[in-house]
């Protein structure tokens, strides 16, 4: 691959600034980081062109998926702070990072193209994940057809958009960022039996799987470390490497993927199977949170699995730990006939899932007002002491944030100023994106005022206070 590429791939094309078209799309795809100021100059296909994705792909060599991008000043890495290693995955390696414009903490999620398996996965995720498209900006105005329009389902964690390291050979997914590790976490240390917290996951975790349920799609690969998790307590379905687009309601797949231990017994045993299955791995990933250890023997591999799976009953929750109707929940999710198995629309009526539609719509509230709350005060001024708020992790990580954010933006608005092109004075973040930094982080918005006005008058300060302040 050479240093400056875009790789086009059934009907998306993907260049070092993003996504340029997605299969289907009537417009240039919404994307991230393409403000103003990261604007697609010398682009072979300027923004606003109405071709479709398939049009798109037309013009790139069929040979090695590339186009000459050498006039593309802008590329999405230059806007990416990376931050750390999140973890790894079969797919690649997924690294957290701040996305400078907008001051967004985002997964990346980066794979190799070169590989011919990697490559296919990484095309699957990528047609699941636009579906739910979220423009970083936050902007809404996404251009981008059908499910998009109805809105991203925020039971998934969200999709910003793609780009390509010609220099790397790699692809990189750009991700909402969940803070609180998965459910296996919550597996290795123990689990959790509170019925009230499982009944809220299994609440948002229906809401997510019946959108992609509704939109003909079988995840596949449903497991407790594929179950996402933030400080706001929200539970969000990851992971579409292995997604299957349906033909309709009814279809069947019956290619043998996915992780092995979370299979439904259709599944296992390489019968046709359908939305059913998604409703097993997660009833067993449930059971396997409420009990703090995976509930089935796995010494005898896939045909001690086999066995147990297609010729034994399928667990139950201990009657003495659990209630009944959290006992019945699990029962219907593990039904081993396909067929008896609700679907997620149907397990949304369960008894055990009473209360959780208002207590979803009361956290919502409270996140909301405790928002508008923040936005109404001003903290540059006020020295009151929040150092009880918020956890200590999330002060460190707005410290390292605010370092690297204010130092970069410092340098480039000093080369600007050398070339006569910057604004009068070293100007502060918007409010607006401390503010979403706070919530991302679950801060006050004070303190992270607090935090970067301390940081500006440090800058300012090294400036002599001249330059900064000049009319
Ligand atoms: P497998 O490849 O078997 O699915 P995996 O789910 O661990 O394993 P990845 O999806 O590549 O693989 O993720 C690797 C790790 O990165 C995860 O275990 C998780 O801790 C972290 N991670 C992935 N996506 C995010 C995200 N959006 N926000 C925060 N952490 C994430
Ligand atoms: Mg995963």
């Amino acid at each position: 691959m050479s240093d400056s590429g875009t790789f086009a791939i059934e009907g998306f094309l993907i260049r070092p600034d993003g996504i340029a078209f997605a299969p289907g799309d009537n417009h240039q795809s919404p994307g991230f980081g393409r403000g103003p100021s990261t604007g697609r100059r010398g682009s072979p296909l300027p923004r606003g062109s109405s071709k479709s994705g398939e049009d798109a792909e037309a013009k790139t060599n069929p040979k090695d998926n590339m186009v000459d991008m050498t006039t593309m000043t802008t590329t999405a890495e230059d806007e990416l702070l990376r931050l750390c290693v999140l973890g790894k995955g079969a797919g690649g390696i997924v690294y957290k990072a701040v996305h400078v414009p907008s001051l967004r903490i985002v997964a990346i999620k980066k794979i190799a193209v070169f590989d011919q398996d990697k490559r296919h996965q990484m095309v699957r995720e990528l047609k699941a994940l636009y579906k739910n498209l979220v423009p970083i900006a936050g902007a809404g105005s996404s251009t981008a057809r059908g499910s998009i329009r109805e809105g991203p389902c925020p039971y998934i964690v969200a999709f910003h958009d793609a780009f390509i390291t010609p220099s790397e050979g790699n692809i990189s997914i750009v991700l909402e960022y969940m803070d609180g590790g998965s459910l296996q976490d919550i597996v290795d240390t123990g689990g959790c039996g509170l019925e009230s917290v499982l009944a809220n996951i299994s609440y948002r975790f229906l809401l997510g799987i019946d959108f992609i349920h509704a939109h003909h799609q079988l995840h596949r690969d449903i497991k407790p470390s594929n179950l996402l998790i933030n400080h706001h307590g929200a539970v969000k379905i990851s992971d579409f490497g292995i997604v299957r687009e349906m033909d309709g309601t009814q279809a069947k797949a019956s290619t043998f993927v996915g992780t092995l231990t979370y299979m439904s017994p259709e599944r296992i045993s390489g019968e046709e199977y359908s939305y059913a299955s998604d409703v097993w791995s997660f009833g067993l990933s449930l059971f396997t949170v409420a009990l703090g250890r995976y509930p089935l023997q796995t010494e005898g591999g896939y045909w001690g699995l086999l066995h147990s799976l297609r010729d034994e009953p399928s667990p139950s929750l201990p009657e003495d730990e659990f209630s009944t109707v959290f006992r019945d929940f699990i029962d219907q999710c593990l039904k081993k006939d396909p067929k008896e198995r609700p679907s997620a629309s149907q397990l949304l009526e369960h008894p055990f899932l009473e209360g959780c539609t208002e207590q979803l719509e009361q956290s919502e509230q409270e996140r909301k007002m405790s928002r508008q709350r923040d936005m109404m005060e001003d903290g540059r001024d006020e020295e009151d002491d929040m150092e009880d708020f918020g956890s200590d992790t999330a002060r460190s990580e707005l410290d390292e944030i605010c370092e690297l954010i204010m130092d970069l933006e410092y340098e480039r608005w000093k080369k600007k100023e050398a070339n006569g092109t910057a604004s009068k004075s070293f100007p502060r973040v918007p409010r607006s994106k401390l503010a979403a930094l706070a919530d991302q982080l679950g801060l006050r918005l004070k303190a992270v005022e607090r935090r970067f006005e301390r940081k500006w008058l440090t800058l300012i300060g090294r400036l002599g206070g001249h330059s900064a302040r000049r009319k």
